[in-house]
């Protein structure tokens, strides 16, 4: 039995009649670009997630660019994110001329915390962009609680956390604007690139539909500067689809994550994710800790199981942003040795997820 970090063709298969209706409709509809398959997902994602707006964009990327730009993140401006991140979040900040500013994520978890962000603040500080990292929800209470005392925009990437939430709050609800990543390997994911950005802030959500299609609210006007970052018909379709299921989806996530608690608990050696007080994940990912990470990733890849590392690096730890990189050694450089991705996601059998528990207590029986 082979054990597939993640399989999406078992997730179109699961529902292909659906996918392949909605195709059929947009199709048939002959209006492929900024038409009714995106309002009405647009307005489901954003009652999903308890927002006013959703503004559907090209991808994740464009997202958090696009929800820096109309919140008028500059040159001269620094913009707090995680150290330990998808490079994308910090790519964001350096597209709009303005200086990420890493913090480290807090000790036991892999998100940044208020009060991390705290100490990295200074008079140029105009915005923060916390990440809830593998699906755990980042405190979105606190961060908006410091961002509103010191005149901070608060920006969610909340890329890999479509569903998770912080006490009865859905992420997408937090700060001044949240982006979305639905990048096919996403919890919610397309079938293409595809993002938005959430808001309730009626302005805001005004300037994001002018941004993402030429500065034009009718065809060939043109009040403002602009890009070309849409979501297109046929995507918006697929994802409405997607969204009906994806509170089952993170549920099935849900009950890998407690089989790999439950029956990977008391391996020395091994650490397993901490949940925060109040955070309900979405489960993203499954990562665990250990200074043997490449022995076992061999081990298991010996055995069909497919794992990976999210991230090899910090951002910092890549050429482009070695500038910022801190001195001595940080809490990322060492996160960033020791994490392996178990599979997770919505094909796993219940066997499967037996087969992984088991190979890893091999592993460490023999290798104590
Ligand atoms: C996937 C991801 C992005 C970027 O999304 P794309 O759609 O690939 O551009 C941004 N931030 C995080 C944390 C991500 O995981």
């Amino acid at each position: 039995m082979r054990v597939p970090f993640l399989d999406l063709q078992a997730l179109y298969r699961e529902d292909a009649t659906a996918y392949d209706a909605a195709y059929r409709r947009v199709m048939d509809s002959g209006r492929w670009i900024l038409g009714p398959e995106l309002s009405g997902f647009e307005a489901a994602f954003a009652r999903y997630c308890g927002r006013r707006h959703a503004v559907g964009v090209g991808n994740g990327l464009e997202a958090l660019r696009l929800a820096l730009l109309v919140a008028g993140i500059g040159p001269g401006d620094e913009v707090i994110v995680p150290a330990h991140t998808f490079i994308a979040t910090w790519l964001a900040v350096q597209q709009c001329g303005a200086t990420p500013v890493p913090v480290e994520p807090e000790e036991g978890y892999f998100n940044i915390s208020a009060e991390g962000v705290r100490a990295a603040l200074s008079p140029r500080t105009r915005a923060v962009i916390p990440v809830h990292l593998y699906g755990h929800c980042a405190d979105g209470p606190a961060l908006e609680a410091l961002c509103a005392s010191q005149g901070l925009v608060l920006i969610e990437d909340a890329a890999q956390a479509q569903g998770a939430g912080w006490g009865e709050r859905r992420v997408g609800s937090f700060g001044a604007l949240s982006a979305f990543s639905f990048y096919p390997g996403k919890n919610l994911g397309a079938f293409g690139d595809a993002g938005a950005v959430l808001t309730d802030d009626d302005a805001l959500a005004h300037a994001l539909r002018l941004q993402r299609n030429y500065g034009s609210s009718q065809r060939y006007a043109h009040d403002s500067l602009g890009t070309n970052s849409r979501l297109d018909e046929v995507q918006a379709a697929w994802l409405t689809v997607r969204l009906a299921k994806l509170d089952a989806h993170n549920a099935r996530r849900a009950r890998v994550a407690a089989l790999y608690a439950q029956h990977l608990a008391g391996i020395p050696g091994l650490h397993l994710p901490r949940t925060a007080p109040g955070s309900q994940p979405a489960w993203h990912l499954y990562v665990v800790q250990t200074d043997k990470r490449q022995a076992l990733q061999q081990y298991l890849q010996a055995q069909g199981i497919e794992t990976l590392v999210h991230y090899p690096q910090p951002v910092y730890g890549f050429a482009p942003f070695a500038a910022y990189r801190p001195t001595p050694r940080t809490r990322s450089d060492a996160i960033c040795e020791q994490v392996l991705s178990l599979p997770m996601g919505p094909h796993l059998s219940e066997s499967q997820v037996m087969l992984v528990c088991e190979a890893v207590r091999h592993f460490f029986e023999a290798h104590p």
